[in-house]
């Protein structure tokens, strides 16, 4: 039997965690699967990451279609994107839709988010970009919103199917033409550092990109100037990745609870036990 309040308890502490480290803005959200149900998910309601404070703030949905369960009322208009992955996807138990300024640019230019650096290996061989223009209909409104459980399933599509596991997507992360990224994990914690990651490494990837263009300038560089992470190094390092994850977590939990900004009305977030490194 999985305690559930302390699995809500984490939930609550990773929306913190997201907002303190700028991943999260007012919008974008995290969200769990019920592995008491495996058929529904938790995901805040219509609120902003760093308000989110206890359970009468998190919403029950179905993974089918997105519909609320148990009184639920209202919520994210997106939680489509959330639905249509973990129904798609069963192996995958969480999700984050991010709108992270250091992500956006890379949604609108032809260079790629590649790793540059050992902590983001998992972005993998590449990092495709959904453009919601392929998935509308002639009368969607162009909001940009993924809001429909058609427009989540196009954008679930765009993470592609593991081919050995296919229960599992090929890609842990996309990103969203002119909207974000979506990054999906085992555990709410592994997301959580897959979300730090892929922000954080877009923020190196600008500045290699712009010193060696200012190189090429002077005449010193040429190309894009950027050696980015090996086949192989992308594969040992996402390895690595995954069975360190509790070690920031540890610190990501402290610094929130520490900062006197945010509310945990379920207390103390427990510590999963992990190799840690
Ligand atoms: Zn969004």
């Amino acid at each position: 039997m999985v305690n559930i309040t302390a699995l809500l308890s984490t939930l609550i502490t990773a929306n913190h965690i997201l907002h303190y480290h700028n991943v999260l803005d007012a919008m974008g959200h995290v969200s769990v699967r019920n592995p008491d149900t495996n058929t529904t998910f938790f995901i805040a309601l219509q609120l902003g990451p760093a308000v989110v404070s206890g359970p009468e703030d998190i919403g029950e949905y179905l993974v089918e279609d997105g519909s609320p369960v148990k009184g639920t009322m209202g919520g994210y208009a997106e939680r489509y994107i959330h639905s249509e992955v973990l129904k798609r996807y069963p192996d995958v138990n969480a999700v984050v839709h991010s709108h992270a300024e250091d992500v956006l640019p890379y949604t609108v230019i032809e260079t790629g988010l590649e790793p540059v650096y050992h902590m983001a290996g998992f972005l993998g061989s590449n990092v495709p970009n959904f453009d919601i223009e392929t998935a509308y209909l002639p009368s969607d409104p162009r909001d940009m919103l993924v809001n429909s459980p058609r427009l989540g399933a196009a954008l679930a599509q765009t993470l592609g199917t593991n081919k050995t596991y296919p229960t599992s997507p090929a890609h842990t992360t996309i990103l969203q033409r002119g909207h974000g990224f979506v990054t999906v994990g085992t555990s709410v914690e592994q997301v959580v550092d897959y979300a730090y990651y892929a922000t954080s490494n877009a923020r190196v990837q600008t500045k290699a990109l712009l010193l060696a263009s200012a190189a090429s300038k002077t005449g010193s560089g040429s190309g894009d100037g950027v050696k980015y992470l090996s086949k192989q190094e992308r594969k040992d390092t996402s390895n690595m990745n995954a069975w360190i994850v509790f070690k920031p977590w540890k610190q990501w939990v402290k610094e929130v609870e520490r900062s006197g900004r945010y509310v945990n009305d379920l207390g103390s977030t427990p510590t999963p036990t992990g190799s840690g490194g």
